[in-house]
Order: structure tokens, then sequence, then C-alpha cells
């Protein structure tokens, strides 16, 4: 059965784009068949995974806007089992297209889970959708798509500020457009072990949220970074980096958790 997951916060620089291209890359790795949508207009999914500008012929503007189905508008990336559906600066007005149509907030929905054409019938079994850094009408999109919510926070001092609004938006969604919406897990980003600081804020966080939190820490990590500049996923760049591992553990413990949610829902 197919998985569809946002990858969400509406700060930007939190790890994001990085946390859905790798963790969608560690996916693919064991077996599953997964779909990533880039749906932040700067398009760094599209571009970390290797997807020229120019090759970004059906776009995810085309999927919310245009009715473009996900076989039109996927294309294969270099890594084995992985597609992506690209975004391109159209993007940008995507709310303005879509703003006066009844069924706004579930154009994402019906593209991926609706008819012949959608994700489950097209054998993925994850999707990862490449939310902006705003709570605007495309991630709401997102959610309302979604199965469950992945939320990066960086491991810094304001890391908790905005959550809230999020997990109310999140609430909001679920009493509204999608009441099957889960919070999948919250993952620490860009952990530094030189910060002192760092420490106190993953005690904190843990304290605040518990189990919600996954065990994986993402560590900060150059090889991580760098690797977008070479249109890969850092696991292509460079697997054996402390930053890979810790996206191959985060793997492991998505599907983990997927089994425990739909042990509860059995
Ligand atoms: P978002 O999508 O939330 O805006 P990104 O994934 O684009 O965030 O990450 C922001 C910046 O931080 C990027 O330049 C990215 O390469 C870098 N980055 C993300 N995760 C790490 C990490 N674990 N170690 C080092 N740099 C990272
Ligand atoms: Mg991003």
């Amino acid at each position: 059965m197919v998985r569809i997951i946002s990858v969400a916060n509406q700060k930007g620089g939190v790890g994001k784009t990085t946390t859905t291209i790798n963790l969608g890359t560690a996916l693919a790795a064991t077996g599953e068949k997964v779909l990533i949508i880039d749906l932040d207009p700067q398009g760094n999914a599209s571009t970390g995974v290797g997807i020229d500008r120019q090759a970004r012929e059906t776009s995810s503007y085309d999927l919310v806007v245009s009715n473009a189905s996900v076989e039109e508008a996927a294309v294969k990336t270099k890594v084995p089992g992985l597609s992506i559906i690209p975004s391109t600066l159209d993007l940008l007005g995507v709310e303005q297209s879509i703003a006066n149509l009844k069924d706004r907030a579930y154009r994402v929905r019906k593209s991926l889970r609706e008819g012949a054409g959608s994700a489950q019938a097209l054998g993925y079994t994850y999707v990862l959708l490449d939310c902006p850094p705003s709570l605007n009408l495309l991630t709401i999109n997102a959610l309302a798509a979604s199965d469950a919510i992945l939320v990066p926070l960086q491991c810094e001092f304001f890391a908790l500020e905005g959550l809230s609004q999020l997990l109310q938006t999140v609430d909001h969604v679920r009493g509204t457009l999608n009441p099957d919406l889960k919070v999948h897990g919250i993952v620490l980003t860009m952990y530094d072990v030189r910060n002192s600081l760092a420490k106190q804020v993953v005690a904190d966080v843990r304290a605040h949220l518990g189990d919600k939190v996954y065990e994986t820490i993402i560590p900060r990590n150059v090889r991580i970074s760098e690797a977008p500049s070479f249109g890969k996923p850092a696991l292509l760049y460079d697997v054996n980096c402390a930053g890979s591992r810790a996206y191959i553990d985060l793997a492991s413990e998505v599907i983990r958790r997927e089994k425990q949610f739909r042990r509860i829902a059995a």
C-alpha cells in the first residue's frame, strides 16, 4: 500500500529538502518504489537529484493546476526506484491559479489518490512531498493528501519556535480536510557535537514531544551540503559519511513506525 508523507516545516533552511532527497534515496535502496514531489518553487529537491531545469517538461505546477497525471509528470532519477515530479518557478503563481477552485485544497490529493493514474495504481510504495517554507495553499494541499507529516527541526536555539503553529495547522487540516493525517515524527537535523547548546536542544525537544521524536538524529555533515551541487543525493555522493548513515537509519525507523501505525489501525 502506498504511504504519502509530507516533509514540512514553515521555517526555511531546517533540512526539509535534504531529508526528502536522502530519506527517499534510502527508502529506494531498501527496495521501496519512491516518488518525490517537489512542491517548492525553488526546486532544490529537483536540482538535488540531478534534474536540470531544461528537463522539467511537466512539473508539479501542471499536476496541481492543469490536471497532469502523476505518470506524465514523474521522471526517473539516477537512483533506481526513485522518481520525482520536479518543480519550476511557475509554482510561484499556483495560489492565484487555483484560488477560485472549489477543490483548491484537494488538488494534490486528487492527482495522487484517485483513479487509474493514482500513485498506488502506478506501484509506488512511498510518496514524499517536499513542502515550501510556508504554511501556504501548497503545504495545505500536501497535508490534505498525506497519511502523515514528517517535520525536520534544526538543532538550534529557536528549534521549537513555530512548531506549535505548525502543529495547530496539522490539527486544523485533520479537523477539516483530512481526518487521517498523523504526525509521523519529528526529526532533529544538523546536530553539531561541538556545539554545547545542541545537546540541550535535543533534551528540550524530547522532553516536549516525547516519542514523536525519532531516535535517529541527523548530524551536521559537510558531505551532505556538498552533494546537491553534484546533482546527487548524499547517499550516492558518499554512502559512508555520517550524514548518509543517519539517513539510512532514519529510513528503517520510518518503516518501523509505518508498521506500528498499521497495527494500530488494524
Ligand atoms: P529546507 O528545505 O528546509 O529549506 P535544506 O534541506 O535545503 O532546508 O537545507 C538548508 C541548507 O542546509 C542546505 O544548504 C543544505 O545543504 C544544508 N544542510 C541540510 N542538512 C544538513 C546537514 N545535516 N549537514 C550539513 N548541511 C546540511
Ligand atoms: Mg527546501
